[in-house]
């Protein structure tokens, strides 16, 4: 597979367009420009209409055979109908992606089992083809976007087709088949200034997207002015990517903090020298668990190279250590919870240290943001910051408490009118209508999952009834095993209902 030509601004994709018109001698070019996507690149081979090989990429000349995991991402079809087009075997090229929601809910997993989270949906999307076990792959949700036919033979006495003449024919032609093609995304412009414009304004939309691109593709449209063209050694000349402003920055760890979780696990967080990346400025990054400190050797006091991709968590790529001057300190992990003192633990095969007091303040404004959350019990007008408030007050103790809240109490807070009061109130009722799973998500037992969660509904009609399952019976259910089943039986023993 050949890698594309980069370009940084407008200066460069104008000296690209010099170059294409005096080697084609026109006028002008129609050039086709598209997204770039930034997953882990693939080959697929279809035959006589069905999909029979998947490679990646690889060192450009040979990569890994991932038919099997490839055959594993639902917008990808096992078969097309490329022969209604005269085609008996086609190649395409495109990219693998774990959109930003699948990327973080595999993130929120993998934080949730104290490991470190994947960098960025790229690592996890390219990291996920080479894994071994294909039921895996298919519970990531990867994506596949095609982008490209490199090769195609025809059927015996077919002609090559018409859409098979340009590029933007082709992507039309792959997204009629089925295929994920980027043909809402890509315009079709006479010239190279409409294609600067259209590079630029995309820029902008970039974290509006589903998933992660670090710039745009800009091609010649025509596939025989594409051959006239050809190739230097390293680079099509008909193509170049116009990249995206890099999303890095140094900044200076000046102090690590920790934060105790839902179920108690410390996070330590680095506080740094505010830095603006990518539109944002970024002065406080999770270091996830004591051995990314260790692995990364840092220290307080360190200069930090500091990326942020997409509205991606931003992280801590490596300290600069050759700008160390000797004054660094080494960071030292605390024993005790920093909310209330427990002496931390930290189980075998897991990274995490955890507060184990179930009563511990930290741990239960986290349970109950949880409760009230989007995905959870969803009560509207709440809010981490409410629920933080009214616990510090005093207002709100526990879960349960949620539903016997002094309402007139809240009513003389600052910023709390008759009306925001009766929202309020609103959404607590109708909270009490959210179904079963729901309910059993929102309590925030250690390793219930939406999927588990759904699964323990399932089994009974009442939050009580879980309680008479045993942890033998429990591992009896989809996708439970004795460590989740385990985490269910001691959660409930502690439930006073
Ligand atoms: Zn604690």
């Amino acid at each position: 597979m050949l890698s594309l030509d980069n370009s940084y601004n407008e200066v460069d994709l104008k000296d690209f367009d010099r170059k294409a018109r005096q080697l084609s001698k026109l006028e002008s070019i129609t050039y086709c420009v598209e997204p770039k996507f930034d997953g882990g690149s693939i080959s697929l081979i279809y035959e006589n209409d069905f999909l029979t090989r998947g490679a990646t990429r690889g060192n450009g000349v040979a990569g890994d055979d991932v038919t099997t995991n490839v055959r594993q991402i639902r917008s990808l079809p096992l078969s097309a109908r490329f022969s209604d087009y005269g085609l008996q075997q086609v190649e395409i090229r495109g990219e693998v992606l774990m959109n930003k929601n699948s990327f973080k809910k595999y993130n929120d997993a993998l934080i949730e089992k104290g490991l470190a989270p994947l960098a960025n949906p790229r690592n996890a999307a390219a990291g996920t083809l080479r894994i071994k076990d294909p039921q895996e792959v298919r519970r990531r949700n990867l994506e596949a976007f095609v982008y490209h036919i490199s090769d195609y033979t025809l059927l015996p006495g077919k002609e090559i087709p018409e859409a098979l003449k340009t590029h933007a024919g082709s992507l039309k032609l792959l997204w009629e088949l089925g295929f994920k093609s980027p043909v809402n995304e890509m315009r079709v412009f006479d010239g190279i200034d409409l294609v600067i414009k259209y590079c630029l304004e995309f820029e902008e939309e970039r974290d509006n997207l589903p998933y992660e691109i670090d710039g745009m593709v800009v091609k010649v449209n025509d596939f025989d002015l594409q051959d006239q063209l050809g190739m230097t050694s390293h680079h099509p000349r008909w193509a170049m990517a116009f990249k995206f402003k890099a999303r890095q920055g140094t900044s200076k760890l000046l102090n690590v903090e920790y934060q105790v979780g839902r179920t108690g696990s410390i996070t330590p967080v680095a506080k740094i020298e505010p830095v603006f990346i990518g539109g944002v400025t970024v002065s406080s990054i999770s270091l996830f668990n004591e051995d990314v400190i260790r692995e990364k050797d840092l220290m307080v006091g360190d200069t930090v190279l500091v990326e942020r991709a997409g509205d991606v968590i931003p992280y801590i790529v490596k300290p600069l250590a050759e700008l160390r001057s000797g004054d660094e300190k080494k960071i030292k992990f605390p024993h005790h919870c920093p909310v209330c003192e427990s002496k931390l633990f930290k189980e075998e095969g897991e990274a995490a240290w955890r507060c184990v007091n179930i009563e511990c303040p930290a741990q239960v404004a986290e349970r109950m943001i949880h409760y009230v959350s989007k995905d959870a019990l969803d009560i509207k007008g709440f809010g981490e910051a409410n629920i933080k408030k009214f616990f510090e007050l005093g207002l709100l103790k526990d879960i349960p408490g949620i539903y016997k809240l002094d309402f007139d109490a809240i009513g003389k807070l600052e910023g709390f009118g008759a009306k925001s009061i009766e929202k309020l109130k609103d959404a607590i009722e109708q909270s009490k209508n959210q179904p079963l799973h729901r309910l059993i998500f929102a309590l925030g037992i250690r390793f219930v999952g939406e999927t588990t969660a759904k699964v323990l509904a399932q089994k009974v009609n009442h939050l009580l009834d879980l309680k008479q399952l045993t942890q033998e019976e429990l591992q009896t259910l989809e996708d439970i095993g004795p460590k989740v089943a385990g985490s269910i039986v001691h959660f409930l023993a502690m439930l006073i209902i």
